[in-house]
């Protein structure tokens, strides 16, 4: 199966923490790297060429859902676009549910193409029907990014469809192999309306009625080759990371791209947007090997994949990964397993991450590999100005108190590891509602104190709902790990991310906080990682403008934004590498993520400069 349904009440490990082909190719390549952007979370600057590759891959397998059976070369991009989905975001497996393609009558026998040239010109009709779209929904993301660097309009559309008419092309070698040598049970099994238990995304369900709508009763026809070779792909209408793959144990996960299997054998591909020329083309080579390690776990061990492959579409080359034995599989399992013990430990801190980067290696256009370039990986690394492996260091000041000009009193910070947005309280149900989203919108009072409840997610970290089934005016409710925030109003907001909880109780508990104990505004000291900034058109009609930036301190790092205005020049005068304060800074938090919330009456200022 290439993608799990995750029991929620086995799944000790959870969305946030498993390990995945990316991380261990971050640790790998430097493990001060991968401390910075996973455990830190450094975000690398977002480049428009990052935003295309997955814009290319949206029209490309929005082409492949589809049939040139069932939809014309010039139908409109969404027409299988309303795949019912269920409440994890993944396609509903109801029956009762109706799917797109369900809806549509096979063309016309004229309308039909009836030569592998007339299915590639279909193709790359429906290429140019759903590529201005998907380059231009990422467009749209791009923009919205506030670590967007480069120009949008270095993007060439035309180089954009020769990626996909490329990829094209190497499906359409599938589709002649499963036209020429599909056996006859095989094809009979397909007519007969049977469907894997995650079928090719099509626009059809899970179940057939019946036979399939496009079978045919005598020779193979290409359409039904087309059809039957259609590789496994997620969904492009699918939720966002809701059709991994994940280990039986939890820890590893990865997601596809495409899964070929029209034969019985399995060939997973994985797709590139570009040339496959430098050093991450080595990264591929070991994703593609960790996918056949889950293909195998997630198949009782007893399944293998018969062939990896990466389609470097930029170069329109194919580059064949020789596929582990069961015994490198079983020794990669293990050896994955103890460095997510590693990674995921709790203890884990800055120095047992060295500034130690492995040597940058060769690889040539389509992935072919060349002698290492005299190159350091720090030389091109965007952490280097702040990483000792390049011209920074891990030196931080041990003093706790600064003196900064326009005020009197020296300005005492706190470590980041202690700021302290959390807060765990007993209070009663003081009104409930129901809201469009079903989460319950709840106001508390403790004494004289009251408090908004903002549910934000529908899951605790660890499956389950946050808040109780049954909550009614008057309720005695515990609210653990709430982050706690005021809104601008100046009411009082109890946020429930991942790690806050709502339930009910009677117990006597006495060593609760009280509402009015907690801290609202904070001082802390870092190292400016980077800068960031937002700007968008309210739905008043105005433009708004936030800024912010990323600050390390040797216990953690933190965002900090707030409204353009609210930053002093000294904002625009610090520079990256430099110890900056900021002073009155509110905190809110995500999971484990702190982050400051800078107000007209916070301060910046620069402590000493690179
Ligand atoms: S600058 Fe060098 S040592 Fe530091 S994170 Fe980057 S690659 Fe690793």
């Amino acid at each position: 199966m290439p993608a799990t349904i995750v029991d929620q009440d086995k799944d000790v490990v959870g969305p946030f923490n498993r390990l995945s082909a990316s991380q261990v190719n971050s640790f790998q390549s430097c493990p001060r790297l991968w401390f910075y952007e996973k455990n830190l979370h450094f975000k690398f600057p977002q480049v428009p060429v990052l935003f295309v590759g997955r814009a290319v891959e949206d029209a490309f397998c929005r082409m492949l859902r589809e049939s040139p059976g069932l939809i014309s070369s010039n139908a409109s991009s969404e027409t299988l676009s309303k795949i019912p989905l269920d409440q994890n975001g993944q396609p509903d497996r109801d029956d009762e549910k109706i799917w797109p393609s369900q809806r549509i009558l096979p063309l016309p026998e004229k309308l039909l193409p009836k030569s592998l040239s007339q299915i590639r010109d279909w193709a790359i009709s429906r290429i140019d029907s759903h590529l201005p779209v998907s380059l231009d929904l990422m467009r749209l993301e791009w923009e919205k990014d506030e670590r967007k660097a480069g120009d949008w309009s270095d993007v060439n559309y035309a180089y954009c469809r020769e990626m996909c008419i490329n990829g094209l092309d190497m499906h359409i070698k599938e589709l002649e192999a499963c036209y020429e040598n599909l056996g006859d049970d095989d094809l009979q099994t397909w007519r007969d309306g049977n469907r894997m238990m995650w079928p090719s995304p099509d626009g059809f369900g899970f179940n057939l009625t019946g036979s399939h709508p496009l079978a045919s009763t005598a020779k193979i026809t290409l359409l039904e080759a087309w059809e039957i070779c259609r590789p496994w792909f997620v969904d492009p209408d699918a939720a966002k990371f809701s059709l991994n793959s994940i280990h039986p144990d939890f820890w590893f996960q990865g997601e596809y791209d495409l899964v070929y299997r029209w034969d019985g054998n399995i060939k997973i591909v994985d797709l590139k947007a570009s040339l496959g020329k430098g050093d991450r083309s080595g990264d591929y080579v070991k994703q593609l090997r960790m996918y056949a390690m889950l293909w195998w776990v997630t198949h009782d061990k007893k399944e293998m994949v018969s062939e990896l492959e990466v389609w470097y579409l930029g170069a329109n080359k194919i580059k064949i990964i020789p596929n582990p034995s069961e015994k490198e599989l079983k020794k990669m399992e293990e050896e994955l397993n103890l460095l997510w013990k590693e990674l995921k430990s709790s203890d884990i801190s800055i120095e047992n991450f060295p500034p130690i980067p492995s040597p940058v290696r060769g690889f040539l256009e389509g992935g072919v590999e060349t002698a290492s370039p005299n190159e350091k990986r720090c030389e091109r690394c965007d952490w280097k100005v702040i990483c000792p492996g390049g011209s920074g260091s891990d030196e931080f000041p041990v003093n706790k108190s600064f003196s900064i000009p326009g005020t009197i009193t020296p300005i005492e910070v706190t470590r980041i590891e202690e700021l302290d947005p959390r807060l765990s309280i007993v209070c009663n149900v003081f009104s409930v509602f129901d809201t469009k989203n079903n989460r319950p919108s709840i106001t508390v009072s403790q004494g004289n104190s009251m408090a908004k409840i903002d549910i934000l997610v529908d899951k605790h970290q660890d499956g389950q709902r946050p808040w109780p089934e049954q909550i009614s005016k008057g309720d005695r409710i515990l609210v653990e790990n709430a982050v706690v925030t005021v809104n601008w109003k100046g009411e009082l907001v109890l946020k429930i991310d991942p790690l806050g909880l709502i339930s009910i109780t009677d117990k006597e508990i006495k060593e609760y906080s009280d509402l009015m104990e907690f801290r609202a505004r904070w001082n802390v000291v870092g190292k400016l990682v980077y800068k960031f900034d937002k700007k968008g058109i309210g739905r008043n009609g105005k433009q708004w403008h936030r800024k912010g930036v990323m600050i390390m301190d040797p216990s953690g790092s933190m965002k900090i934004s707030g409204w353009a205005n609210d930053w002093s020049s000294q904002y625009d005068m610090s520079q990256i590498g430099d110890l900056v304060l900021i002073a009155n800074t509110g905190i809110d938090a995500w999971a484990s993520q702190v982050r400051g919330d800078i107000s007209r009456n916070s301060k910046i200022q620069v402590i000493s400069s690179t």
